[in-house]
């Protein structure tokens, strides 16, 4: 009997890192300019500023210039737009990112929407997400999650074309994208969500399961075809008083009943998790690239 693989997503986002710092290296030593990537934050959210903190963080190891933007809760959807502004027109900024969520009086889709589309490094903008889905053409940036799934299925030889995927939420930024790739590399692919029947003998079709639903070890074992790829994007936090900080990460995945069932399965946390800063730095990188090597041919 098999063992599922352990994709250890730790070592795929150090060893795509290690690519980013060597190209900006290079671009550095050619053109003497770096990508920029600037990332605002409203309001003091303990999570966004540590997601905020490990993004300023990761940009300085592979040598990305970090910019910022840190407004108060009380900021104006006007002085949001106006930071952004500035952002689209600063030469030495080639990535934007606005962490989420916005204070609830912010429209999130109009400060979105206001993100050049060349610099939309965390590819939500509507007309990114709209080439995402049309046949034919391709989006400058797609969302930084999905692609570190479909980053970690082809750096693990894992075979997509024509086999069957079922994704397993919905969402903007995670589940809708996910499936929107996988249909780009011709998977044929199902989308389950919360108003989806039979769910579990739609996701035991599946080739590759991708599990981006919130909810704590939702896909078990007996839900999974025997081989079958498990990307687990889920991080819940459930009460674990044996740990110091009083709870542990599980995925959506049910990890110790799937991995004895499956080809290959990301744990949480080690899986998915560290590929979405990965990421986030190549459509930096790509952006930085595109800009700086425009700039020298005009
Ligand atoms: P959302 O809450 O925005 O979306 C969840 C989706 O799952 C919705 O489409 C919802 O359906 C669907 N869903 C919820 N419950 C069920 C259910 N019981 N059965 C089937 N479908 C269900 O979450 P996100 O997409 O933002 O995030 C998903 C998970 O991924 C979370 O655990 C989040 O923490 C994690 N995450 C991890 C990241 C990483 O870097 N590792 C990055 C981003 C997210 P409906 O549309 O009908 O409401």
């Amino acid at each position: 009997f098999m063992k599922a693989n352990i994709i250890d997503g730790k070592a795929v986002a150090a060893k795509i890192r290690e690519e980013i710092a060597a190209k900006v290296a290079e671009l550095k030593a050619k053109y003497n300019r770096v990508p920029g990537l600037a990332v605002v934050i409203v309001g003091d959210r303990k999570d966004s500023q540590t997601y905020v903190r490990m993004k300023r963080k990761a940009c300085e190891e592979v040598g990305i210039a970090p910019f910022g933007a840190d407004l108060p809760a009380t900021a104006t959807q006007e002085e949001v737009l106006e930071a952004v502004r500035g952002f689209n027109d600063n030469p030495d900024v080639h990535g934007i990112l606005v962490q989420l969520p916005l204070p609830k009086h912010i429209d999130e889709q109009a400060v979105l929407g206001a993100i050049s589309v060349e610099k939309d490094v965390d590819g939500f903008h509507p007309l990114n997400i709209g080439r995402l889905a049309m046949k034919g053409r391709e989006p400058l940036f797609a969302p930084c999650t999905p692609v570190g799934c479909m980053e970690l299925l082809e750096r693990c030889n894992i075979p997509i074309k024509g086999k069957r995927a079922v994704v397993v939420g919905r969402s903007n930024i995670v589940g809708m994208p996910a499936a929107l790739l996988l249909n780009k590399r011709d998977a044929t692919v199902t989308i389950c969500h919360s108003a989806t029947k039979d769910m579990e003998s739609i996701v035991r079709q599946a080739d590759i399961i991708i599990a981006a639903a919130g909810q704590a070890q939702l896909v078990r074992g007996s839900w999974v075809k025997p081989g079958a790829a498990i990307i687990d994007v889920g991080t819940n936090p459930v009460d674990d008083p044996s740990k110091a900080a009083g709870y542990r990460l599980v995925g959506d995945v049910h990890f110790e009943e799937c991995k004895e069932v499956a080809g290959a399965i990301t744990p949480v946390p080690g899986g998915v998790g560290p590929m979405t800063i990965a990421i986030l730095l190549r459509n930096t990188l790509d952006s930085g690239e595109r800009f700086i090597t425009r700039d020298v041919k005009s």
